[in-house]
């Protein structure tokens, strides 16, 4: 294998390299730092925890020194454009790592913070500038950064800045640079909107890729769990619990469902902070630093926050609740198994929860595997739900006499531990309708029972439910009517996988 050394760059590169502990560049590496050196345009195709921080970083850092030009006060020679402040953070660490005895300057400038500190180290000129697009611009337009000596562009996760709304700004920006530059185009996967920009702004590119668009990592090892909404702090603190879970990240898609799940971890005597957007800057750096240190096992973080962290030793993500953007799924699970460590990323599956789960796997081209081994798998209805057949490469609904109703067993609401977890389920009983009439015509055998009742109630989308209504499956035509339970949702999407 291609060790750095043959790599042509500076000396003192390779030295910081020795010292971080990198002997041997990843693929992406081995593929990007050459045509890098050369002055070429670079598409990558590469999903974060590959390695592109130091595969665009190290041969802008080695041409920067190698030309020697000196920056002009307010000025800029290489800008890394990268979606939140936390991305931003990382990449200024390495590049500060990768630089540190070559007499470059760099900068990170991101919002949220003073901007004080950041127009001081503008003032001066910065060789490396490491900037979100929203603060860059209103630094931009206050004066404080000029880009005419910009001669390197760099676009990191691309895809993720678009999905942010940020298009406009990265337009803003690109159309204030001048065309004599090199620009280098990252992004995790490809959809036609990256790709039209790419092209817009990208000269005969040289492309990489480094793992297909939008599979996961091979050293992940992806579960499943399916769990009932209320069972699912407890699942949490169960698998916490194990030996090995040693440094855990807990997504959540909500502000508030963090919050709760920091509270309930921290409850049960399990040290863990909560990152998202109404924490400020400051709260969320202290508390990724007491999570890279080892002070808690677990951070529970937002989408957004989450992005860009690299810590490398994090031993497991759990998906506290299915992304509704099956592409943040590949995000989540990329925190864990880096630097070629493995992993688990453990998805937590609500019954209801199969269309995204389905979205998800159809995303990645992968069937996630279910793990039943745990107390408090729903795993019978979701047998009967969904079913994998090899030969086909699809799901298919299992028959319909296997099925149980959608209810989770009595036993499960006993461990009810958070009821504001989620709220939609969490709504009160409606009172059953009958009264004393009712009461009698059944203890006469004369009207069906709860429980028969309960199997040819109205669903929640209002059609009736003719699952187990035998006497009108017996009966009459009705029987062969679709049957439109939403345990029927993991059949219906089928048709994506066929
Ligand atoms: P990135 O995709 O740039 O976020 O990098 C993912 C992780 O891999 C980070 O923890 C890096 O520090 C680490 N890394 C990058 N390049 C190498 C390398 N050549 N050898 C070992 N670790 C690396």
């Amino acid at each position: 294998m291609t060790n750095f050394s043959e790599l042509n760059l500076n000396t003192k590169i390779l030295a910081s390299l020795e010292k971080k502990g990198y002997i041997n560049p990843t693929p992406i590496q081995l593929q990007a730092i050459p045509p890098v050196l050369e002055g070429k345009d670079l598409l990558g195709i590469a999903q974060t925890g590959t390695g592109k921080t130091a595969a665009f970083s190290l041969p802008i850092i080695h041409n920067l020194a190698k030309s020697g030009i000196s920056v002009k006060s307010g000025c800029v020679r290489a800008l890394i454009l990268t979606p939140t402040r936390e991305l931003a953070s990382q990449i200024a660490e390495n590049v500060d790592a990768y630089s540190k005895d070559l007499n470059l300057r760099h900068a990170v400038i991101y919002g949220g913070v003073s901007d004080r500190a950041q127009i001081t180290a503008l003032q001066r000129g910065v060789d490396i500038l490491i900037a979100t697009p929203g603060r860059l611009l209103d630094l931009a337009s206050q004066g404080h950064i000029r880009f005419m000596q910009v001669e390197v562009l760099v676009l990191d996760e691309a895809d993720r800045m678009l999905d942010m709304g940020f298009v406009n700004d990265i337009k803003k920006i690109i159309a204030r640079l001048t065309n004599k530059r090199q620009t280098l185009f990252f992004s995790a996967t490809m959809p036609p909107a990256i790709t039209d920009l790419a092209s817009s702004i990208l000269t005969n590119p040289t492309r990489i890729e480094v793992t297909p668009q939008s599979t996961t990592v091979e050293r992940i090892d992806q579960k499943i769990m399916y769990v009932e909404w209320r069972d699912k702090l407890p699942l949490l603190r169960h698998i916490l619990k194990q030996p090995d879970a040693t440094s855990v990240i807990v997504f959540s898609r909500t502000k508030h469902g963090a919050n709760d799940v920091e509270d309930y971890l921290e409850r049960n005597r399990i040290a863990a902070a909560a990152i998202h957007g109404d924490k400020d800057q400051d709260q969320r750096e202290k508390a990724l630093n007491r999570f890279r240190e080892g002070k808690i096992q677990v951070l529970v973080a937002t989408d957004v926050a989450a992005r860009g962290i690299d810590i490398p030793a994090i031993s497991h993500v759990i998906n506290f609740d299915i992304p509704a953007d099956p592409e943040s799924y590949v995000h989540r699970i990329g925190r864990t198994a880096r630097a070629g460590r493995q992993g688990v990323a453990i998805s937590f599956c609500d019954p209801h929860d199969d269309t995204l789960l389905l979205a998800v796997e159809k995303a990645i081209n992968y069937k996630i595997p279910v793990d039943n081994s745990h107390p408090f798998s729903v795993k019978k209805s979701h047998e009967s739900v969904v079913q994998y057949d090899s030969r086909k490469g699809e799901r298919r609904p299992q028959k319909q006499e296997n099925r149980t109703p959608n209810r989770a067993p009595k036993q499960h609401e006993e461990r009810r531990e958070n009821p504001k977890e989620n709220n939609r389920e969490n709504r009160p009983q409606k009172k059953k309708k009958g009264g004393i009439l009712s009461f009698i015509l059944e203890i006469f055998g004369i009207k069906k029972t709860d429980e028969q009742n309960h199997h040819s109630r109205r669903n929640r989308s209002g059609k009736k439910d003719f699952r187990k209504d035998d006497s009108r499956r017996n009966n009459s035509n009705q029987s062969r009517r679709p049957r439109r339970n939403h345990n029927n949702r993991a059949s219906n999407n089928s048709k994506n996988f066929s």
